[in-house]
């Protein structure tokens, strides 16, 4: 299995860049004529077989890897590498977009090159978990801006306090649909030093629920996996 971009599919045939061809002449080792899977990262997969420097298409295949839920993580980012893990995990687990977030505790400002590093993991694990769609990560925006991601089902995991348990306040009403964004759900999760008190409030303002992820207090970078795990174990049909 490959990932794909959409742009690179042009009249039944797959023009395969450098790196693609590398890796599946060198470290696949296919030859001329073998066969492979393309996903071309819009939630299809496609049959193709190698031809040279391309690949022609051969049939579309049918598989369903894809939560029936549309799910955006709000993440205050971490310290150092930590929002790493959170891209790959969440992508292995099922998120359909991640927004980095900049809170007031937020303690780093990331460069783009750190964008394309996400972008890069998330790909990586899409293809790993076998995925048929790889999660957009956003641009970091201020978590002002972040909350303004209007939707139907909006929480904000807030680490101390009398909240209900984030598992007793989802609402998936159990049926797949192959448009993933029909049915939408938000969900923010802290930096290292937590939400400061006026977050929560503009959030609230915003719709959003605040929710509690259990008793123990979770590292920033364990929050958002937690988080997704019970969206897949209330959503997953
Ligand atoms: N020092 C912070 C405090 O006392 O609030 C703890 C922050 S925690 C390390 C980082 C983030 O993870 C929190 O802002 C929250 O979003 C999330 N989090 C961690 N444990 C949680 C829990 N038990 N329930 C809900 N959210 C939690």
């Amino acid at each position: 299995r490959i990932a794909i971009a959409p742009s690179q599919f042009q009249q039944g045939q797959i023009l395969l860049t450098k790196e693609q061809q590398h890796y599946l002449g060198r470290v696949l080792r296919l030859r001329e004529g073998d066969r492979f899977i393309a996903m071309d990262g819009k939630g299809k997969w496609w049959l193709a077989q190698l031809a040279g420097e391309q690949a022609q298409v051969l049939e579309a295949l049918l598989v369903e890897t894809e939560l029936p839920v549309s799910i955006t993580l709000m993440v205050a980012l971490p310290k150092g590498n930590g929002f790493d893990e959170v891209v790959r995990c969440c992508t292995e687990l099922g998120v359909t977009c991640i927004a980095p977030v900049l809170s007031d505790r937020t303690l780093l400002h990331p460069s783009l090159q750190k964008l394309e590093r996400w972008r890069r993991i998330a790909a990586e694990a899409a293809e790993q978990s076998e995925r048929s769609f790889v999660p957009t990560i956003l641009e970091p925006v201020t978590f002002n801006t972040g909350l303004s991601f209007a939707n139907s089902q909006q929480y904000i995991c807030v680490a101390r306090g009398e909240f209900p348990h984030l598992k007793d306040c989802l609402q998936h009403k159990g049926q797949r649909t192959n448009d993933i964004g029909q049915e939408r759900i938000v969900i923010a999760t802290g930096p290292e030093g937590g939400w400061t008190t006026q977050e929560i409030e503009n959030a609230i303002a915003f719709g959003f629920q605040p929710v509690s992820l259990g008793r123990r207090i979770l590292r920033a970078v364990t929050a958002p996996v937690v988080a997704l795990s019970l969206i897949t174990a209330a959503c997953e049909v």
